[in-house]
């Protein structure tokens, strides 16, 4: 690699696409003759407005997002979404939560503290390992949405098809899988992502919320700033945004564009994905955590059998150059996230290690 990058498996923050990086080191400096790096602009100038609102107007056009759903950008990271999806969306004071993992189970801990939470449907039985049959749940006639994980970053889980909601409204966590695939926004009453782990820097996460679900009559104990109407009202300026974060997501939905859009990426992770699960598959060794079906496309979970030989694997893996092949501390065993930026060559290149770690250890 020309940078002596390392091929870098981590689950967020995440690899940047190589040009993108390189258009903002061009830029660092001074930002197309403005004489300042975007890191020290207003956020109430004409150059930085442009910034923002072209980053609004590429991702609308990645995502085909319809007109009455309004963009936000948002601080607080993808766990701050957690609050303020029941903050905003309870109005009836009742949510029906499928719990796929440790982050749909981070978002119904705190959905409980705003209201009543129903599970209604769950795959704990076996260690979070598939995902549960959604065709006919036992939903609240009251209930004001449907929550999901889209892909669950910690167990490597994704949602391959919609749960069917009767009619409620969908809301999706879709930090680890944003933009890896085309999304048909129209399904959802609110999608949000964190985007460290698939678009840009740490701090920030998207949300597009269909213009119905913005309300005013929140608890008035609520921050203001948890409030999506006033993100809405005042073009995610109410207060100084995470600028940074907005220029570079900004140029990674204009490289995305740039490739052939969301049809385009999602090959490229497919064919990506599957060098690496047709190896787990046909190994003696390693085994995918996930039922088949159900894979994330995003965050390959396996095992070498057990946990001595998983610690001998991410010591063998730092050695030989890879980086954050570890599981979540909360799952253990090994996971290698292989977001939109991570080449194929990276693939190829640990399924190759894999390989010759299973010869050594046979
Ligand atoms: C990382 C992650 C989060 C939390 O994001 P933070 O920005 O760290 O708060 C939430 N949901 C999913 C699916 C994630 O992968």
């Amino acid at each position: 690699m020309k940078y002596n990058r390392s091929f870098n498996f981590s689950a967020g923050p995440a690899m940047m696409p190589e040009p993108v990086l390189e258009e903002i080191r061009d830029e660092m400096m001074n930002y197309k003759g403005s004489g300042m790096c975007v890191m020290e602009m207003s956020h109430r100038s004409k150059v930085f407005q442009e910034i923002a609102d072209e980053a609004e107007a590429d991702l609308r056009e990645l995502m085909g997002i319809p007109d009455n759903y309004k963009v936000l950008f948002v601080q607080g990271g993808g766990t701050l979404e957690f609050a303020m999806v029941p903050i905003n969306l309870m109005k009836n004071g009742v949510a029906a939560y499928i719990e796929t993992g440790s982050w749909s189970k981070k978002a119904i801990a705190e959905a409980k503290k705003y209201g009543e939470v129903k599970i209604v449907a769950s795959s704990a039985d076996k260690n979070f390992s598939y995902i549960p049959d959604c065709s006919n749940l036992d939903i609240p006639e009251n209930c004001d949405y449907v929550y999901i994980c889209e892909n669950e970053t910690i167990n490597g889980t994704t949602f391959h098809k919609l749960p069917d909601t009767k009619g409620h409204v969908l809301v999706s966590d879709q930090s680890s899988m944003f933009l890896s695939r085309p999304c048909n926004v129209s399904d959802y009453g609110l999608i949000w992502a964190g985007v460290q782990k698939n678009v840009g820097p740490a701090g920030m996460a998207v949300v597009i919320i269909r213009e119905d679900l913005i309300r005013e009559d929140l608890d008035p104990k609520a921050p203001i700033y948890l409030s999506y109407k006033t993100h809405a009202d005042n073009g995610s300026m109410y207060n100084t945004p995470n600028c940074w974060a907005i220029y570079c997501c900004g140029k990674v939905f204009k490289y995305l564009k740039s490739i052939g859009g969301l049809k385009a990426i999602q090959e490229i992770n497919e064919d990506k994905a599957k060098v690496l699960y047709d190896f787990l598959d046909s190994s003696k060794l390693f085994v995918s955590s996930v039922r088949p079906e159900d894979r994330s496309v995003m965050n390959v979970t396996f095992t070498a059998g057990s946990k001595e030989m998983d610690a001998e694997v991410v010591k063998a893996s730092e050695a030989a150059g890879f980086d954050n092949l570890k599981g979540h501390k909360s799952v253990g065993g090994l996971r290698a996230s292989i977001y939109n930026a991570m080449p194929k060559e990276g693939v190829e290149a640990l399924v190759a290690f894999l390989k010759k770690f299973e010869e050594e250890h046979k």
